[in-house]
């Protein structure tokens, strides 16, 4: 896991999953490939393997090592429903998200039918789960709208939309079932504008239906001059968080044991698995 993440709406990134493969119009500037090739062939980096997407089953206790509790963006440098991700690794991930249940989880995907699959069918005890909220990325009409409606059909207690980066006016949209809605314009080199008016339009619709509002960032090339008011101020809504209680020092080692012990029989703790392209 990585402390202190620099993204607005969370407290910490944790990837148990590296690296992924564009599927819309969103990732044309993905930050995570960015980041992940400039130390592709750097010798014992992370990210040595650049975007290239591989599971890291040594991360998977990482949860429980945090004693305070935190929001966790799951997956800041993959999709954990990419296609190449098998479904008994996805289920090892939602295992410990339900187990180190002292945390929130924030699970954004691209891939909103396997997410609808797989919480109908084999992560149907995460879905239930008051801890992790299920999210879908919305950049614009032609794919976003449809993530939209899947995620609605999804089992889940909080479900959220990550409308960033907003490459259109997404028009009316249906927000029934949705708690929480980020909005955010792209940013750094190359950056694609959004218009203000595509934003209040969001923030109108997320009035009216009663959902959490979160404005990002206005984006941009220079990301931190263009700032995060909206109309004179700040938009930081959440859903509300019901996390467990921290068990003690001890008991936590032995519970994180006890979950972990059949996780890493298939998944052993130390080896990357790089999936073959
Ligand atoms: S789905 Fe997300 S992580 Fe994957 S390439 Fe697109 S933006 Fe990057």
């Amino acid at each position: 896991m990585s402390l202190n993440s620099h993204i607005e709406w969370t407290d910490a990134t944790w990837n148990p999953v590296r690296g992924c493969t564009k599927i819309s119009p969103g990732c044309k500037h993905c930050y995570a490939e960015t980041f992940a090739e400039r130390f592709r062939g750097v010798k014992g980096h992370p990210y040595e393997q650049g975007f290239d997407l591989r599971l890291v089953p040594g991360k998977l206790a990482e949860p429980f090592s945090w004693r305070s509790p935190k929001l966790v963006f799951v997956n800041s440098m993959s999709d954990l429903f990419h296609p190449e991700v098998p479904d008994e690794y996805i289920e090892a991930v939602a295992r410990v998200m339900a187990a180190a249940n002292w945390h929130t989880y924030q699970v954004l995907t691209k891939r909103a039918n396997r997410l609808h699959e797989l919480l109908n069918g084999r992560l149907r005890f995460a879905a239930k789960a008051q801890n992790i909220w299920w999210g879908v990325s919305v950049e614009d009409k032609k794919y976003g709208l449809p993530r939209i409606s899947a995620l609605r059909q999804t089992p889940a207690r909080v479900r959220f939309l990550s409308v960033e980066p907003l490459l259109e006016d997404l028009g009316t949209m249906n927000l029934s079932g949705i708690d929480w809605v980020i909005v955010g314009g792209e940013s750094g080199h190359g950056a694609r504008p959004m218009a203000k008016e595509w934003v209040i339009s969001i923030r109108e619709q997320c009035r009216a239906a009663h959902v959490k509002f979160f404005f990002k960032q206005w984006g941009g090339v220079r990301k931190k001059r263009n700032g995060r008011e909206l109309d004179g101020r700040t938009y930081d809504e959440y859903p509300q968080r019901i996390a467990a209680e921290i068990p003690d020092r001890s008991s936590c080692t032995e519970f994180a044991a006890k979950v972990l012990k059949p996780l890493h029989k298939v998944f052993p703790p130390n080896p990357l698995i790089r999936i073959a392209r």
